[in-house]
């Protein structure tokens, strides 16, 4: 996983102490076909527990998006184990679903952010530009004189 990211979240996951294997069982390697590979990985008890212990973490979001962003890119052989409560096969279709971040603009500002990927330059600049041009618009509103009210 990359250095750069917060992995603060950790301390809070529900998997704390639990043994790593659980979420590195062998049957999440086999490439089964997509669409039975969670039937056939929930027939073993430690996937089932590991997923229990998933569904019920507060860092679920932290620990997918940590995830996604390291095995970006990644088909689903590139990927290992379970994250945030998803399979590898799992989150390549999560990856396929998911737009691009759309550089450059406000909302890709935003989609770093709900996303956990660090802040590209372009992004930040147009988050600054956003903030400006908003900050503006309020200085103009406010030093403008009241409207008259008409009957
Ligand atoms: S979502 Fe699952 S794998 Fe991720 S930290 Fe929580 S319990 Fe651990
Ligand atoms: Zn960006």
């Amino acid at each position: 996983m990359s250095d750069i990211l917060d992995l603060a979240w950790r301390a809070n996951a529900a998997c704390v102490g639990e043994p790593t294997a659980m979420f590195f069982h062998d049957v999440l390697s086999l490439r089964a076909g997509s669409t039975f590979a969670r039937e056939r990985a929930l027939q073993h008890q430690p996937v089932r527990d590991a997923l229990n212990l998933c569904a019920l973490c507060p860092v679920r979001t932290d620990c997918l998006n940590t995830a996604m962003n390291a095995e970006h890119g990644n088909a689903a052989a590139g990927r290992h184990g379970i994250w945030g409560g998803l399979l590898p096969h799992e989150r390549a279709q999560l990856a396929n679903a998911r737009p691009p971040i759309s550089h450059g603009t406000d909302a890709g500002w935003h989609q770093h952010r709900r996303r956990s990927v660090p802040f590209c330059e372009p992004c930040k600049a147009a988050k600054r530009d956003s903030e400006h041009s908003w900050k503006h618009r309020r200085e103009v509103n406010k030093n403008q004189p009241e409207q008259e009210q008409t009957a």
